[in-house]
């Protein structure tokens, strides 16, 4: 999701590349998950994600939805889908009663970030630090390429700032359209070409994507 933020206030004003060590180790969150335990729909998916949780689940776009394991919501201006959440505490769907994720391997890339978040800066991106997130004392020095755990970082990299950008188009074309009509048409478009048409898990995500 796209935040205005004061970066003085949430981090420490420091902007990382994924080679650099920051103090987020938190003993692989033992006994603790509360930040899967949220109660609004912040979690919102990638295309990437998508494929990942399909791949892993064995299952679609489609079945995800019907499932009740992903919702769809506008947000920044687009219908794009999110991680559902229960309203009586429990938090992410895929939070186990014991409190671990039981998607682990392919968890979205919001959960592997947590808590850093990406900032959008001259035609690039840079990690941050959220201060004021995971409460855990006395974290230790991680490097954020092993804390993000994904395959050909770079490419992925590479993905996230396209995927930026197409998001970005799409934000202002949308906010262009005043018929009702018309915009619910143009959502339902970018979802689908996105989302929805199932990639094929056979193959790698990154070239399907560029097709798009
Ligand atoms: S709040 Fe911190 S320690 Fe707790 S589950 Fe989240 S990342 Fe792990
Ligand atoms: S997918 Fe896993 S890591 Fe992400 S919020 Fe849900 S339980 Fe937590």
């Amino acid at each position: 999701m796209i935040r205005d933020i004061n970066m003085e206030e949430i981090s420490d004003g420091k902007r990382y590349r994924s080679a650099d060590m920051v103090k987020i180790g938190c003993a692989e969150c033992k006994g603790c998950s509360e930040c899967c335990r949220l109660t609004d729909d912040t979690i919102i998916l990638d295309p990437y994600d998508i494929y990942e949780l399909c791949r892993g689940l064995n299952t679609t776009f489609d079945s995800l939805l019907n499932n009740s394991m992903i919702e769809l919501g506008i947000a920044d201006g687009l219908m794009l889908p999110h991680l559902k959440v229960d309203t009586d505490g429990h938090g992410c769907t895929f939070l186990s009663p014991e409190g671990r994720c039981t998607i682990h391997s392919f968890r979205p890339g919001f959960c592997r970030l947590y808590p850093l978040g990406r900032i959008y800066e001259n035609g690039s991106f840079s990690y941050f630090l959220q201060i004021n997130e995971c409460p855990y004392p006395n974290k230790t020095k991680v490097k954020i390429k092993k804390w993000l755990g994904i395959e050909n970082l770079s490419e992925y990299e590479a993905y996230i700032m396209k995927w930026h950008k197409i998001h970005a188009k799409a934000r202002e074309e949308a906010a262009l359209i005043h018929d009702h009509r018309e915009l619910s048409g143009y959502l339902a478009a970018f979802l689908r070409r996105y989302f929805q048409i199932p990639y094929d898990l056979t193959r790698p995500f990154h070239e399907q994507f560029t097709q798009r």
